[in-house]
């Protein structure tokens, strides 16, 4: 594999985005990924916020289509992961990135690895993951057809994903730990409208058991301090998410989450290394946000070669 100079980590629409712009620029670009074209938007369904559409879109062929127009510009895409990576002599000089296909010296790099989803952490999960306990409805939802199924939380995910279970499920008790919800006003309107979904607010999973597969989980009301046990084949879990920074951790600043500190242009405290995308410290994740961070990482990627060469 020949080096390129500029490599993006992480093929969500931060990434995509960054290639896009730093293949169009001129640069030698690859994009390396080690699961899914789109990220965590590949794990939804529908998209219906991101700008340009004025009806919902599929989320895969959104990101499909991302990836086609950075193709196009003769972007790199590569399914590997990276383990790890060093500074050479100086950060002019390139950074030695070790991936499971082995070891890339680009001279500069995007960190657009994204999250993972939070586990709940309650006692039971670990033990139901693939049976029963899922963190994507559009991955596992269909194996749940006329099954009664529950979401937890009360975030943009927990409620469009579980107003999208209702296409299979025959329904889908929503728990949430408040009366209030962190979702949109316009995703909470909707699926109040959902006859299929039955809210459980203020309450709490606190078990989650079962013989081979999930059957039932324990359901605490947080006012009455009752708990009632609640007969399920499903339990989908969307209780925000974890930065990918693991593999960087020794290197880029971070904020206390794990989230990487950037200035407005995305760069990090190491000079040709940029974060872009839900990976970043900040406060709006949406996808039309990623792409800004990512056209922004790609056109300073840009910038930064030409100040090095
Ligand atoms: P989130 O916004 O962080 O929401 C997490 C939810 O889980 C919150 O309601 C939280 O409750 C609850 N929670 C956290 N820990 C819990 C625990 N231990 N037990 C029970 N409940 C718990 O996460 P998200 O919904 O995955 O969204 C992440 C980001 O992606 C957000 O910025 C969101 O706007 C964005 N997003 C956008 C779209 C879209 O625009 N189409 C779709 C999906 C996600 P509290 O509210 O009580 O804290």
């Amino acid at each position: 594999m020949a080096d390129p100079a500029i490599l993006i980590i992480g093929a969500g629409p931060a990434g995509l985005t960054a290639g896009i712009y730093a293949s169009r620029a001129g640069h030698e670009t690859m994009i390396m990924e080690r699961e899914l074209v789109g990220g965590q938007v590949a794990k939804t369904a529908l998209v219906e916020n991101y700008p340009g559409f004025s009806r919902p879109v599929e989320a895969m062929n959104l990101v499909q289509e991302m990836a086609e127009q950075a193709r196009r510009f003769g972007c790199q895409l590569v399914t590997a992961e990276v383990q790890g990576f060093a500074i050479e002599q100086s950060p002019a000089s390139g950074i030695a990135v070790m991936t499971t296909t082995g070891r890339i010296v680009p001279r500069a790099l995007i960190i657009a690895t994204g999250t993972t989803p939070r586990r709940l952490g309650v006692a039971g999960e670990e033990r139901f993951v693939g049976r029963g306990v899922s963190y994507c409805a559009i991955c596992d939802g269909p194996l749940f057809r006329d099954k009664e199924v529950a979401v937890v939380g009360g975030g943009d995910s927990a409620l469009e994903e579980a107003d999208y279970l209702t296409r299979f499920c025959s329904r889908v008790f929503l728990i949430h730990r408040r009366d209030e919800f962190r979702a949109a006003k316009t995703v909470v309107d909707r699926v109040k409208q959902n006859e299929k979904i039955t809210f459980l607010l203020s309450r709490v999973v606190t078990g989650i058991d079962g013989q081979t597969r999930l059957e039932k989980l324990d359901v605490k009301d947080l006012k009455t301090g009752k708990t009632d046990v609640l007969p399920v084949a499903g339990l989908f879990i969307y209780v925000g998410l974890l930065p990918n920074t693991g593999f960087c951790k020794e290197i880029i600043e971070r904020d206390e989450a794990g989230f990487i500190k950037t200035d407005p242009e995305m760069r990090t405290n190491v000079p040709g290394i940029f974060a872009a995308g839900d990976v970043r410290q900040k406060r709006v994740r949406q996808i039309a946000t990623a792409v800004g961070d990512g056209a922004i990482a790609g056109m300073m990627a840009h910038e930064y070669l030409q100040t090095i060469r």
